[in-house]
Order: structure tokens, then sequence, then C-alpha cells
């Protein structure tokens, strides 16, 4: 039986999804659907490949992480052009976030060695007989659960941690981005054609939930906090651990000495890039009173010049567009203004770029992620004022501060896990920081050394070298034994200071 078709909506028909672009209707691909079975099978085979993907050795890895990564590079224009296709988003776009994958293919298989091989540790003196020595070990198999809105950067992420250190990766990409997805896998298989080293596994949310309940040793997961918490009672049945990066609601702080153009430009971009699909966009801006108007003029001046089709693409997921037409509407009713587009702008499948002024802070345009090219800008005293309002927020993944004098203090006081100062989102592209947020935007990193750290296992060795002098784990101690611990004790610890 044949579907109806709605332009953007996966549908599934005789086992095999077929995915669209949300713009135009046309077919971006199809890939047959894992049932539960094939998603343990998969697993299964992981298992195998990972064993032999672990003897390579971090060089033997690096190699061939090195030679996806140039591979990937020397296609970047059809990956853009698919990803294109698929999202709607510009194919400029996607070479974008390709460039910034790609700097984490580089940095994690270069690196893995350095922050997970074995080394040993200072030896203390209560155990002086012994050395100690430290490893981190491969969890074996990853679950890899990524979103649509970046199909290429958010994967990659966890992935090349998990691929760099030793794990085999079954990725279940979303049901609005299959073919990116497959595209990245296959070209993986081009550089790794031994073994079934990185897999996907196709489908709706069932396949992401059997993932998570069939045998991986962990989930690294990219997607919503409504999502995430399903995700981590699946995983709880097993005590599978997981990484959760979810969504937020960052906030740019504008402060009396920032140079307010850039400000205004980063605003922009961060808000609108994407259409506003990011998630770690810009959502709200808190400019103090000295610098508003300059600001919220800049910002209108710019915004307004980009154009849906162009700049701004379409609404990927087309129910998202309700969810921005009520946080739009919410803030108008509660008493905010439109300055720039409004509730005309929502065109679907687009949504033209709109900017809002004294909303208050109980409306739905303040208070949850609306996921489009929508910016609030709120007036406020002074910087304390800005930090205690952006901070007023159960999200917290990244943000912003321009500003002169004070914006690295601001940086430190936001609640959140990444912050640029005098640009906006510029951390997604370092390889050497880690990514991921507190609160309702997750835990757990992906990227830089912590994210390596995060798809392994810390394991301790001691070795014994001598006879103990004080022999504390033994029956056979004795109480002068005993006693000389003590003495050692209050020498090494007992002092005040
Ligand atoms: P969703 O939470 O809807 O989906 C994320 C993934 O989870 C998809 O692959 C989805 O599959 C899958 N899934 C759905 N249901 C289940 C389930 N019960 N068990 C396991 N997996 C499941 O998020 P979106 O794809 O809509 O992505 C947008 C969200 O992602 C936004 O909130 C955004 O902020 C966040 N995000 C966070 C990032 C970060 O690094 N912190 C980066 C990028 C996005 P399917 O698509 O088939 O339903």
């Amino acid at each position: 039986m044949t579907a109806t078709r709605v332009p953007g909506v996966p549908v599934i028909e005789d086992g095999v999804l077929i995915s669209t672009n949300p713009a135009t209707g046309e077919e971006a691909g199809r890939v047959p659907v894992a049932s539960e079975k094939d998603v343990a099978a998969a697993v299964e085979r992981a298992r195998e490949a990972g064993a032999w993907w672990l003897a390579l050795g971090y060089e033997g890895r690096k190699d061939r992480l090195l030679r996806w990564r140039s591979l990937i590079v020397q296609r970047i224009e059809e990956l853009g052009r698919l990803t294109s296709l698929e999202t709607g988003k510009p194919e400029t776009d996607g070479i974008m976030e390709t460039v910034a994958a790609v700097e984490h293919l580089d940095w994690a298989p270069r690196n893995a060695k350095r922050v997970l091989g074995p080394r040993r540790v200072r030896t203390r003196i209560l155990l002086a007989e012994h050395s100690g020595h430290l490893e981190y070990q491969p969890y074996g198999v990853i679950g890899v659960i990524g979103p649509w809105n970046y199909p290429i950067v958010t994967p990659i992420g966890p992935i090349s941690g998990a691929l760099a250190t030793g794990n085999a990766v079954v990725f279940k990409p979303s049901e609005y981005t299959p073919i990116v997805g497959q595209w990245l896998v296959d070209t993986f298989a081009e550089v790794v054609p031994e073994q079934p080293v990185l897999q996907a596994v196709h489908g709706l949310g069932d396949v992401g939930a059997a993932l998570c309940r069939s045998g991986a040793d962990k989930i690294a997961f990219t997607g919503s906090t409504a999502t995430a918490k399903k995700v981590m009672a699946a995983c709880a049945e097993n005590l599978v651990p997981v990484v959760i990066e979810a969504g937020g609601k960052d906030a740019l702080i504008v402060d009396a000495d920032a140079d307010v153009s850039a400000a205004a430009e980063a605003a922009v971009w961060g808000g609108m890039t994407n259409a506003g699909q990011t998630c770690i966009g810009i959502e709200r801006v808190y400019a103090v009173a000295p610098i508003y108007d300059r600001l919220v003029k800049e910002i209108v001046a710019k915004a307004g010049k980009l154009r849906t089709g162009e700049e701004i693409g379409p609404i990927t997921m087309p129910r998202q567009i309700d969810i921005i037409r009520e946080h739009i509407d919410d803030a108008l009713a509660k008493g905010g203004t439109a300055v720039l587009g409004g509730v005309d702008a929502v065109q679907p499948p687009y949504v033209a770029p709109t900017v809002l002024v004294d909303v208050p802070a109980d409306s739905t345009e303040i208070r949850d992620e609306t996921f489009g090219p929508t910016l609030t800008i709120t007036k406020v005293a002074d910087a304390d004022e800005a930090i205690r309002l952006a901070n007023d927020t159960p999200y917290g993944l990244g943000g912003a501060v321009f500003g002169k004098r004070n914006a690295v203090r601001i940086a430190r006081r936001l609640r959140s896990g990444m912050v640029s100062v005098n640009s906006t989102l510029t951390f997604v592209g370092m390889g050497n920081l880690p990514f991921g947020g507190v609160g309702d935007s997750g835990f757990g990193r992906i990227h830089g050394e912590d994210g390596l750290r995060e798809f392994a296992r810390p394991k301790a060795i001691t070795v014994r070298r001598a006879r103990s002098l004080l022999p504390s784990t033994t029956f056979e101690r004795t109480p002068a034994q005993v006693k000389q611990i003590v003495k050692a004790v209050r020498m090494l610890y007992g002092r005040r200071s």
C-alpha cells in the first residue's frame, strides 16, 4: 500500500523508509527499516568487528579514521548537496557543517593514545611497595542516536570519539535524515571494508528504543530533552550508561562596552543559521540599556535582509512549524511586539526571520526551545540582571557574551556547558574543547579529551613490587604494625595543614 506523501515527512512503505525534501517533496533516497531483531544482530556483528578494530591499535585506527576524514573532505560538495536535498538547508550550510565535523574526525584519532593510553601513576607513601597503573579501555559497542538538524556534525562527534577509543558503533540516524547517515556509514566502509565497525540501523523512534535495549554497552544520544528521558528509562533497565546531548535555549548577553554591530551580526547568524534549528542557536538576547536601541535596530536591519528559500531554508520537520507559530503567538498575546516578522512570517515550509521585543519572561518564546528563526531581545539594567535572566531556564547548553572588560567573567557565570565570547557557536568547531550541557540540556561530553574518555572505562591496576613494610591488607598484620600505620597516618594526614 502506498502512503500519502507530505514533503519532508518520512514514510515507510513495504519495510523501506523513504526520505523526502521538506521544501520540494523530491525523494532523497530509501533505506531498509530495521526490526528489533535486526538491531540486535547489528550489535552482535559490531561486537566482533569491535574486537578486530581494537586490535588495530591506536595507530591503525588513526590511519583509517584520517583516511575517512580525507575521503569526506574530497567529497564535501557531494555531502553538501545530499544534506541540502534531504533537509532543505542551503548546500553551503551542509558544507560548513562538514567542515566542523572533520575537525573532530581529525582531533580524536590524533589524540586518543595520549589521552587514553596506559600510564603509570605516582606511588603513594602508604602503599610505596605498589606501582599504580591507569588505562582506558573501550566499552565495546556504542549506540549512537542522532537528530536531523545537523545530520553530519552531531553524530560525527560521538562517532569519532567512540571509534578513536576502539569501540564499534551502531548508528541510528533520525528518520528525517537517514540518507545522510547512510552516506557516512558507506564512506567509512570504503576505508574499513574488512569489518562492520560502523553500521547504521534505520527507522522511527522504536528503532532508537530497540538500540537502547540491544545489548550495546553505552548509548550516546543527541536529540530533544523529552526523548532523552525515554532513552534513559530504556537504558536504566539494563544499567546501560548514557551521554545525553539535548535541547537548549541559549542566550547572548551584550554588555555596555560591546562592539554592537558585531553583536548584532552574531545574534542574527547565531539565531537564524539553519533556520534557527540549532541546539546551540541563540534564542534570547539580553542587552544592557545604553546599547539596547542601537542593537535592536541593527539586528532588525540585518535579519530583514535574509530571504526564505535562500539563506533561510525550510523547517525540516514539518510539525515544528506549529511550535514556532505557537511561541510567536504566545509572545504577542502576552504583550510582546514583533519588530520584524511575527505571525505572518510563518509560511510553511518556511518561517521568515522574526525579532520580538518586550516579551514577558513567562512566554513560551522565552521558556521553551523554539527551534526556528526567531530572536527575543530583552533590555536589562546591567550584566548582573542579564546573567540572572539568562540562567533562569531549565536548559544550559551554550551561550555567548559580547563585551570587553567583563565578558569572560560574565561567560563564567552563565549556567551552561559552553560559551563563546565575541562570537557565537565557535566552541563546536574546536576539536580539543568538550561539548555538552547542564540541566535539561543533558550531561556527559563529546569532543575533546572528555569526549574521548566518555567512550572508555578507566581501568586501575596496582602491581606489588616488594614486601610490604606497613602491611594493611592482611589478617597477618600485627598490633605493632597497626600502631606504626596509625603513627604514619598521623604524620602524613593528621596535621592541620
Ligand atoms: P528527537 O528527540 O525527536 O529525536 C532524536 C533521535 O532519537 C532520533 O533519531 C529519533 O528517531 C530518536 N528517537 C525517538 N524516539 C526514541 C525513543 N523512544 N528511544 C530512542 N530513540 C528515539 O530530536 P530531533 O531529531 O527532533 O532533534 C532536535 C532536538 O535535538 C532539539 O531539541 C535539539 O536542541 C536537540 N539537539 C541537541 C544537540 C546537542 O548537541 N545538545 C545537537 C542537535 C540537536 P526518529 O527521528 O526516527 O524519531
